[in-house]
């Protein structure tokens, strides 16, 4: 529907291994001081002086993950990178090296591998990381993507999500459930398609739902501006699965309660017109969507002053202690149990 047809096809089955590893890799130069060795060697090498480093991986597996129908292999590709760096900075480190595999079926052309680099090679350059290896290998069906990413902070610095106090308040960046909605409203185009494959997508209306679906970015700014500000999270998460759930893990590995105000929680405007379009309550879209990559964390009362006003950022809730147990506030002031969704219970409403 999205995909870009190419013109040339290349079978990546005549070009081999080695020579589709180069072709991929050679555009990409390292950038920071603390890689010693990128792509080329039996491993790769970083050096780290004072700090901790931080690592992560995630697998993502075409049609679990997403629907190359809709989903560009470029946006792929960058999307895939953003979903790691996200889990960084939800640490509070900064994200210096990725190393990426990837598993690819006969379906799959050098121009095809080669549009998912571009996304992978448009993130590495716009986060300033280093792609320093990864690994090449075959499919029986479909492509299988797994990124880890490698950060590092200084130890005092470093973020858990068991940090929160009763008391804390619990702030999140941007707004929240837009990714949500643009994968409806993909899947939705995409039915259209299959009925008339001459439809032309509507997305107009729906641009900015579409672009936190397709080409999410993970908040690095929102780190560099808490260092900037010297307000220094308790706790911190990143919402991958929706706010209800990143909120429990906060509690639970924090050992306290909360109350998280409906009437606070961050929505675009589009996200509001598109709930009321679809008919879908936009505080479950926000509480379960997920997909949002922004940043949940707590601060101390003491550090308010200092992200008070501050555009990007709204304050949501508070702690509380544990006995007093997990907990919405309504728009109508009734006071409700937050239980964790997750977006895939949203899809069977
Ligand atoms: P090995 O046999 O030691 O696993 P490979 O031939 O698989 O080595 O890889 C050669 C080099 O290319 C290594 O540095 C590896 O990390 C890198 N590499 C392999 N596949 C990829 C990939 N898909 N993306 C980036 N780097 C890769
Ligand atoms: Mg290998």
């Amino acid at each position: 529907m999205l995909e870009n047809k190419r013109e040339s096809r290349t079978e990546l089955s005549n070009l081999g291994e080695f020579k589709l590893i180069d072709r991929i890799t050679k555009q990409f130069v390292i950038k920071n001081k603390g890689t010693i060795k990128g792509v080329g060697d039996d491993c790769a090498i970083i050096e780290n002086k004072k700090s901790q480093t931080l690592i992560t991986t995630d697998l993502l597996i075409e049609g679990v993950h997403f629907d190359l129908s809709y989903m560009p292999l470029k946006h792929l590709g960058y999307k895939a990178v953003m979903v790691n760096l996200s889990d960084i900075y939800a640490m509070n480190g900064i994200a210096n090296q990725i190393t990426v595999s990837i598993a690819l079926s006969n379906r799959f052309t050098l121009e095809a591998v080669e549009e998912l680099y571009e996304g992978i090679y448009l993130a590495c350059k716009n986060y300033k990381m280093d792609l320093i290896g990864g690994d090449t290998t075959s499919s029986t069906k479909g492509i299988l993507i797994s990124i880890t990413a490698i950060g590092e902070a200084n130890k005092e610095d470093v973020v858990y999500r068991s940090g929160a106090k009763p008391n804390d308040l619990l702030v999140v960046s941007g707004d929240l459930g837009a990714a949500y909605l643009g994968l409806q409203v993909l899947e939705r185009e995409k039915q259209v398609f299959q009925v008339n494959p001459n439809a032309q997508p509507e997305l107009d209306n729906y641009s900015y739902l579409v672009e936190r679906q397709l080409k999410p970015e993970a908040r690095k700014d929102i780190v560099e501006m808490l260092a900037e500000m010297s307000v220094r999270p308790t706790s911190m998460i990143d919402i991958s699965d929706g706010l209800s759930s990143e909120i429990l893990h906060l509690c639970k590995q924090s050992k306290v309660g909360c109350n998280l105000h409906e009437d606070k929680i961050p929505l675009d405007q589009q996200v509001i017109s598109t709930c009321e379009e679809f008919q879908i309550n936009s505080t479950t879209v926000a509480l379960s969507g997920g997909e949002d990559y922004e940043l949940l964390f707590t601060i101390s009362q003491d550090d308010f002053p200092k992200i008070k006003g501050n555009p990007n950022l709204t304050v949501i809730g508070y702690m509380t202690e544990e006995s007093e147990g997990k907990h919405l506030i309504t728009r109508a002031n009734q006071k409700i149990e937050l239980i964790a969704q997750g977006w895939n219970s949203l899809n069977k409403e």
